[in-house]
């Protein structure tokens, strides 16, 4: 009888935080790695944040909860919910849960039997297929690919629907390729969903606040308000805020959904921590316009990233509409053999000479189902943006 349970061996460890594990020993060994692994912003939490915190801690704010949420935190997402994406919410359909990925962990752990579909766009955010298998579903995976800027058609999410597909996963802008589907673009997809009822819609939305060149973020339920009742609408305070520590994400959705997932939270972490709810509470009522300054600044990093991989031999890089990552093609890099010796045959090969020889850290795309390409995450200092992509052009000029 096997120790470890099988669910297990249905589940690989994450390669994003493989390689942010590796860059670190590189670095602890002396080595000058520039890692743009890692998916969180280098802002620090904002200040006013930052002391509802300690005055929550100062007022005794730090005892149990309840499980998934203080109700001035239920509130906040309600109102959030209703002035940034036109969806009326009771607390009562609110969930929150100690990070967005909790959030998405418990929905499916919720609702999935063995033998269940997912379906799940390509390139994905690497935790999407492994939380089906963990929860017995299957995943479904359908290709997005480069020439339709990493998005899916509706006639791709049609041929996917099954009789057991039991969750739709949509996610926009997207990690790794930070595509953002406009809506005419998610209407097409919505379209599709309503004509078979059974399939409910997880959209992660995680990325809504980082969004470029007036690209309107929109969601399912929003664009198409006959979905609403199967929808779950997760978002989170993770990356828009700068608050990857806290562990704080949340959701909209039906009653009986929220009170599932209430259920399985109330088994394993019980309420998220309670100093992070009210710093929470503060991120969604307090001021709101440094997110504008904020998304300038990553705006500028995008264009000097594209910029400068695009002057790269062998790398096309095409210009997201959000988030904090791009997604370039290595596939005129691939056959040749690089200024260490090694053979280019694959996007993780490319990725661990990169590493080895020119001491950047980026992750292989085929970790996110879509190779050859690699996922960098421009949430670092301009500096070392221009100095990973002055080494990156080197190691690509050196390929024979
Ligand atoms: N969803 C997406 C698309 C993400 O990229 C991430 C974090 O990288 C998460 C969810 C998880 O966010 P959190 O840190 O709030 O758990």
């Amino acid at each position: 009888m096997s120790f470890l349970s099988e669910s297990l061996a249905r589940v690989k460890p994450s390669p994003t935080l493989a390689v942010t594990q590796l860059a670190r020993e590189l670095k602890a060994q002396g080595r000058d790695v520039i890692g743009l692994g890692a998916g969180e912003p280098d802002f620090d939490t904002p200040d006013n944040i930052k002391a509802a915190a300690i005055a929550a801690i100062e007022a005794g704010k730090t005892k149990y909860t309840p499980p998934d949420g203080i109700p001035e935190l239920k509130q906040a997402i309600c109102d959030k919910f209703l002035r940034e994406n036109g969806l009326k919410y009771q607390p009562s359909q609110i969930t929150v849960s100690s990070g967005g990925k909790q959030v998405l962990y418990n929905a499916l752990m919720a609702t999935l039997n063995p033998g269940d579909e997912v379906i799940i766009p390509a390139p994905y955010w690497v935790s999407y297929p492994d939380i089906v298998r963990l929860g017995g579903g299957e995943p479904v995976i359908v290709e997005g690919v480069e020439q339709t800027g990493f998005k899916i058609t509706a006639e791709a999410l049609e041929a996917a629907i099954t009789p057991r597909t039991k969750w739709f996963i949509f996610n926009s802008p997207s990690n790794p390729t930070g595509a953002g589907y406009a809506r005419d673009e998610l209407k097409a997809l919505t379209d599709v969903l309503m004509r078979h009822p059974h399939v409910w819609v997880m959209t992660d939305d995680m990325y809504e606040h980082l969004a470029y060149d007036g690209f309107t973020f929109v969601t399912p339920a929003q664009v198409e308000p006959g979905l609403y009742d199967r929808t779950l609408t997760v978002n989170g305070v993770s990356k828009a805020y700068a608050m990857t520590g806290w562990r704080i994400g949340y959701a909209g959705g039906p009653e009986l959904l929220i009170g599932a997932m209430r259920k399985i939270q109330g088994q394993s972490t019980t309420n998220p921590c309670s100093i992070s709810q009210w710093a929470a509470v503060e991120a969604l009522t307090g001021p709101q316009d440094f997110l504008a300054t904020r998304c300038e600044a990553f705006r500028k990093r995008r264009d000097l990233v594209v910029a400068g991989l695009n002057a790269c031999p062998g790398i096309s890089c095409a210009v997201p509409e959000g988030a904090f990552y791009v997604y370039p093609s290595v596939a005129g890099c691939l056959g040749k053999t690089s200024a260490g010796g090694r053979a280019i045959d694959t996007d993780e090969a490319f990725c661990t000479a990169l590493l080895e020889e020119e001491g950047v850290a980026v992750v292989f795309g085929a970790g996110f189902g879509l190779s050859p390409h690699f996922r960098v995450s421009y949430a670092t200092a301009e500096d070392q943006l221009t100095e990973a992509c002055r080494r990156i052009r080197r190691f690509c000029e050196g390929l024979r």
